[in-house]
């Protein structure tokens, strides 16, 4: 995989001390090839390979970087400069917000809307589902099927009135309903034709909606990119919302539809079920493409205090769920000068501020952590789950702390372990839930 391809050319490109024009170029070669396997857009790797070799070459060197680690940091910022600038955001200005959702048969339009739906509800929306899609037979019945999981009412004419007039009148209904934000699935066909984007225009021109999201299939690679520069031709596009990236997806479209339209991925969708979709962010991506997570930003923050080897250790651990209470020890020592472990959890990948709630670690506390690890003996540190009343009493009293605060600490360790397994999947070669790009 992309993933696979590009890792292997950074890890020959980290242990460098010294970087020559010829190792630049030969790791340029690589990351080359894997971009163009990876079915990225050709003039996009020529262009992004251009720029990462004359930065490279060029004058920007750091003191506090090794020259490997520079290319990595410059590939890095380069891949996600390709996907885009930061966030891209919904515009909720107008009131209501009217959302059209495009794209082709299966792309994944009526889940994706569900899903949006879903999002947009949890953050304080009110959003109506319309079901524009009148010619695929149960098209509307799955709009409702999904709204209904979602606890987001549909808007639905039956299938004997024209999507235009369904989509009018669906405004009028989220006026009166106070609905903020109006989804309107609308309908695919196999391949672009000329009667699905008059309707999608004659839709546009009704309505102006904010935002004109197209849905793509991130598995069909360069079709992708190809769906997308069409439908921007015919109609605004306003963003592009990516789906399946939790199949077998090469990576190219991802890395292309920004580079070659211009249009910013504003989602991205890894599943069938209803929570699974995420705002974009194109430095994660860029960093999970690299498979690095963050620890591009992890060895930038920990140069002075954690050695790189380290902390590339510590991912491994935390990906194949090695971690024991030695390591976490460990850890706590070494970041003692990085400031508060969240923020260093936090740069992880699949890691969010929610998550990681339950392993709060106060710095005052640091001491007493350590004193109660200390006071295990090594089977204890490895395998929590043996730590019994006796035990729990005896560690109490060697750290001079009290059964209470043992008991916490093993609670946030476990609750530590049991969140590096929700994300656990992503780095490893788990079947279903691994991201491959
Ligand atoms: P539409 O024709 O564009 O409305 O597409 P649907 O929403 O009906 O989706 C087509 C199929 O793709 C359905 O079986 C969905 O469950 C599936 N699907 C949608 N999004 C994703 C995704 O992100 N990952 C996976 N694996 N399947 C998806
Ligand atoms: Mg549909």
């Amino acid at each position: 995989s992309l993933s696979d391809k590009l890792q292997s050319t950074m890890s020959m490109l980290r242990g460098k001390g010294k970087l020559s024009e010829k190792d630049i170029d030969a790791a340029m070669r690589e990351v080359k090839l894997a971009l163009l396997e990876a079915d990225v857009n050709f003039k996009v790797v020529k262009d992004f390979i251009k720029t990462v070799k004359e930065r490279s070459l060029g004058s920007e060197v750091m003191d506090s970087l090794t020259p490997g680690q520079q290319v990595i940091k410059i590939v890095n910022e380069e891949l996600t400069a390709l996907m885009g600038t930061g966030e891209a955001k919904i515009d909720y200005s107008k009131k209501p917000t009217i959302i059209m959702m495009c794209g082709l048969q299966g792309a994944g339009k009526t889940t994706t809307s569900a899903k949006l739906a879903n999002l947009m509800k949890k953050n304080g929306k009110r959003p109506l589902l319309v079901a524009c899609d009148v010619y695929r037979p149960a098209a509307i019945k799955q709009l409702q099927v999904v709204g209904e999981s979602v606890d987001v009412p549909v808007f639905t004419m039956g299938d004997k009135i024209s999507p235009v007039d369904i989509a009018k009148a669906s405004v009028e209904h989220a006026k009166k309903n106070g609905n903020d934000v109006v989804l309107i699935d609308t309908a695919g066909r196999l391949h672009i034709d000329e009667n699905l984007m008059e309707e999608l225009i004659a839709i546009d021109s009704a309505l102006s909606p904010s935002e004109i999201l197209l849905v793509l299939d991130a598995m069909t690679g360069q079709d992708a990119v190809n769906v997308a520069e069409s439908f921007d031709q015919r109609l605004k596009l306003t963003g592009v919302v990516l789906t399946k990236l939790d199949g077998d997806a090469r990576g190219g479209a991802a890395l292309s539809i920004r580079a070659v339209t211009n249009v910013p991925i504003k989602f991205t969708a890894m599943g069938e079920k209803l929570d699974q979709i995420e705002v974009f962010h194109p430095d994660r991506m860029a960093s999970r493409i690299l498979g690095m997570g963050d620890v591009l930003s992890l060895i930038e923050k920990a140069q002075s205090a954690v050695d790189e080897q380290k902390a590339i250790e510590l991912e491994k651990k935390l990906r194949t769920q090695s971690f024991t209470l030695e390591d976490f020890l460990d850890q706590l020592e070494q970041m003692k000068n990085l400031g508060p472990i969240e923020d260093i959890l936090g740069m992880l990948p699949g890691m969010n501020n929610k998550m990681l709630k339950g392993v709060n670690v106060d710095e005052k506390e640091f001491a007493k952590l350590e004193a109660i690890i200390k006071s295990m003996t090594t089977a204890e540190r490895q395998k929590p789950d043996i730590i019994d009343v006796s035990r729990r009493k005896r560690i109490a009293e060697g750290s001079g702390t009290s059964p209470v605060e043992v008991n916490k600490l093993l609670k946030q360790f476990k609750d530590l372990r049991k969140m590096m397994k929700q994300f656990g999947g992503m780095g490893k070669t788990g079947k279903k839930k691994k991201f491959k790009m």
